[in-house]
């Protein structure tokens, strides 16, 4: 019979990381023997395994849980590519990728992508081992579904992802429970945890792409509401005579500050010359030195309507940091400079003393937002815990069926 102290070392193991014995004996307070016991068990049933590190001596080699203990996951899918990753419970041999998306296909075709994706990229990265078990994965779509089901509700604005169930899809392919959440969500999850932030810090993250979605990170951690369906702000309403939008409202900051909606704005504004005005994200691709005034104005007038917008988040949410994403929000342009300036004149001193604003830089890469996912999970104490009883629990239990002794995990469904 396992002790009690099995899942105890085993989950303190996952959430540190790599860690020597004797260090973990520290953590649980437990004494050096103890440890080098647990170690042992650990070990015989396969779940934990040595780091050999040059220059080290092998009695001092940090331990690591292995592939037999399983993997975290995670699939980060935008509107035209898909970043996977998966880690060991404890954080080591991560491995990560990314495919592009045709954003004309379904997103059917995209979750579809991104399963294969993590299928490979575990086949790949264990060619000789069996392959490991995923203990959990997240899901992150750029759509509003509910974190309990899955489910998106029909709504003109959500109408490509209706009948689309990605926590269903996923967890039935890869036999894995799954959480879901939101993209942009997890993008500021990436740019809080690439800043270096305070673990006592609030991120919020804003990103101006096809569509316009906010991130709050608190504590490290994100704040996605009540049901997942917080950070919905290209629907606020910022002008109630304004044009109709997708979701059915006036006026909603998406019909000022979004990719579609300033591409028509630049059609009707461009000079009058035998040249074409060009896409939106060709323009944006080019030093804005060398637009037309007309477009230079254009992209100001809509940085100070998000600006508005932000300060009023920044108002109420009282970030220390404010990133700028999505194609909008690069650096040094007519639009990021005069969202930067809108949000410091439009702040009450106590947030704005504080507060930094700066574009988005590592979420641009999908992979990297996808390896922010997975540590996600492993920084979840209650989640690393759960799982770590439930594997000690079957090594205790060897002969019965995975399928009799797995727990349901907090925060998921299987
Ligand atoms: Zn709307």
């Amino acid at each position: 019979m396992p002790t009690s102290n099995e899942p105890i070392f085993l989950s303190a193991l996952a959430i540190n990381g790599p860690t020597q014995r004797a260090d973990l004996a520290r953590l649980i307070g437990v004494s050096r023997t103890s440890a080098s016991n647990l170690a042992r068990i650990l070990h015989d049933d396969g779940l934990i395994e040595d780091l050999p590190k040059p220059g080290v001596a092998a009695s001092r080699y940090p331990l690591s849980t292995s592939p037999k203990a399983g993997l975290l996951a995670a699939m980060v899918v935008s509107d035209k590519e898909v970043g996977v990753s998966i880690s060991h419970l404890d954080g080591s041999r991560q491995a990560t990728a990314a495919a592009a998306l045709n954003p004309a296909d379904s997103p059917r075709v995209w979750i579809q992508t991104g399963i294969q994706q993590l299928q490979h990229l575990i086949a790949r990265s264990y060619p000789s081992e069996p392959t490991p078990d995923i203990r959990q994965c997240l899901v992150a779509v750029p759509t509003q579904a509910d974190a309990d089901t899955g489910e998106v509700y029909p709504s003109p604005a959500s109408r490509r992802w209706i009948g689309i169930n990605a926590l269903e899809s996923v967890s039935g392919a890869l036999m894995c429970p799954v959480r879901i959440n939101n993209t942009a969500r997890v993008e500021g999850l990436c740019e809080h945890d690439a800043a270096g932030s305070d673990p006592s810090s609030v991120t919020c993250y804003a990103r101006f792409s096809h569509g316009v979605a906010l991130s709050h990170i608190v504590h490290g951690e994100i704040a996605a509401g009540a049901h997942g369906g917080s950070g919905e702000l290209g629907h606020t309403v910022v002008n109630m005579s304004g044009p109709q939008c997708s979701c059915g409202n006036h006026g909603c900051l998406m019909q000022y500050t979004s990719i579609p909606a300033l591409q028509t704005r630049i059609r009707r504004v461009w000079p009058n010359t035998e040249a074409r005005p060009p896409a939106l994200l060709d323009l944006l691709a080019t030093p804005s030195g060398t637009w037309p005034p007309e477009a230079t104005n254009l992209l100001r007038d809509a940085g100070k309507i998000a600006g508005n917008a932000l300060a009023n988040v920044a108002n109420l949410l009282d970030p220390d940091l404010l990133v700028v994403g999505g194609e909008l929000g690069v650096a040094d342009s007519p639009f990021f400079d005069e969202l930067a300036l809108t949000v410091r004149q439009r702040t009450l001193p106590l947030i704005s003393t504080h507060l930094t604003i700066s574009h988005a830089e590592s979420s641009r890469d999908l992979k990297r937002v996808a390896l922010a996912a997975t540590e996600s999970l492993r920084s979840d104490t209650k989640l690393m815990t759960a799982i770590c009883a439930d594997l000690t629990n079957r090594s205790s239990n060897q002969g019965k069926t995975p399928h009799m002794m797995t727990r349901n995990l907090p925060g998921s469904r299987r």
